[in-house]
């Protein structure tokens, strides 16, 4: 690691001032467990002068629920979302998805804003700098991507993003997609649609250099609503899912009156399933139409060599996801 300055401000606007004073120059810190590992391997084009650390601001812990919806501090860890009742009661894809992200010592640090602002793991893009060199991809700031002529098991089923075939990997991102949620920053509302950007390349989200996450809003579903998460990974714990998926469906007089369904982990950006939430409008939720939603969601997948074992994995996870949910 190299030297860098760390710094407690006591407010989002102290916080907000410093990224301004840097330009660029500095990165926000909430748990630590994916910065720190960047920091250690020398992850970015340009290192970090300073570290802002956003644990020292009060207030933004808070897990609350009105009868609007849920509001979660972004400082909220994943461990507290978990195993909140208010938010396992309410809006259980969430909590399911905050549970089943990496371990529980991971979770008691990782928080819900830093889940959804992490780097992505491609494993060319993080590899360590110290050992034996830097791997400029296209990522990086390079002119090729590595992992489309090398190992891509894990990486995307529907394309590329400027030559990039890295996946997102947030488990927490695909509910609050699927659960229609807003991400609240220093200056503004984001709708979760319009949250992740891997067109900009890294960070993989809209967030301006001197914004910081400050919580996220999840609307109630309301009555007939209910929401599942579901994921596949290597191992069942501490590891990043293959893919992942997340659904809220609002059922009344036994057909389907609302549905988003997301897929992660399958392309740079969180992907919404829209042509499976369309055919599911106005029909039964039942095995027929989950499996029909499931081969939805893949009819698109352009797999590469080494994964086209994912594609199989999403439909039916799809497929599982909606059954979970009545
Ligand atoms: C071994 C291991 C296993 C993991 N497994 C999983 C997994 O299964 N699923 C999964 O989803 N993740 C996993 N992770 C990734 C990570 O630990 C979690 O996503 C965690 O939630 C990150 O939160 P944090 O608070 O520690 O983020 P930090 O490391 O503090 O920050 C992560 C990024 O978000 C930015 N950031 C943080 N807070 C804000 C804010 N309020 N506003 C703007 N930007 C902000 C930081 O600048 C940084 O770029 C794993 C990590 C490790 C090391
Ligand atoms: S997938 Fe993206 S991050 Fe990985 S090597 Fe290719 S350009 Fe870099």
């Amino acid at each position: 690691m190299k030297r860098f300055t760390h710094i407690d401000p006591a407010t989002i606007e102290e916080a907000v001032f410093l990224l301004k004073e840097y330009q660029g120059a500095a990165r926000v810190i909430a748990g630590g467990s994916d910065l720190v590992g960047g920091l250690k391997d020398n992850l970015w084009m340009r290192y970090p002068k300073a570290v802002i650390n956003l644990k020292t601001i009060p207030g933004l812990r808070e897990i609350r629920a009105d009868a609007d919806g849920l509001h979660i501090g972004a400082l909220a860890t994943l461990t507290e979302v978990a195993e909140s009742a208010v938010v396992r009661e309410g809006w259980p894809g969430l909590a399911e998805a905050a549970r089943r992200t990496a371990s529980p010592l991971l979770r008691n640090i990782g928080t819900i804003a830093g889940n959804i602002c992490q780097e992505n793991r491609c494993w060319y893009y993080r590899y360590p700098h110290k050992l034996g060199g830097r791997i400029d991809c296209v990522r990086k700031g390079g002119t090729r991507c590595l992992a489309v002529t090398g190992d891509h098991r894990y990486h995307s089923i529907f394309g590329a993003v400027k030559k990039c075939v890295a996946v997102n990997p947030s488990d927490t991102a695909p509910a609050l997609v699927a659960l229609d949620a807003v991400v609240q920053t220093n200056k503004r509302a984001i709708p979760i649609d319009g949250f992740f950007s891997a067109e900009r390349g890294a960070p993989s989200t809209v967030l301006e250099g001197d914004e910081i996450v400050t919580g996220v809003f999840v609307p109630t579903q309301g009555p007939g609503g209910k929401s599942a998460f579901q994921k596949i990974a290597v191992r069942k714990s501490i590891d990043f899912a293959l893919v992942n998926c997340a659904a809220a469906v609002t059922c009344l007089d036994g057909v389907v009156t609302a549905a988003r369904i997301c897929l992660n982990g399958v392309h740079n950006n969180p992907r919404r399933c829209d042509a499976s939430e369309a055919a599911l409008l106005g029909r039964a939720l039942n095995a027929e139409t989950a499996g029909e939603a499931g081969e939805l969601a893949v009819a698109q997948a352009k797999p590469l060599l080494m994964n086209a074992f994912k594609v199989p994995m999403a439909r039916t996870i799809v497929a599982d996801t909606l059954l979970a949910c009545i």
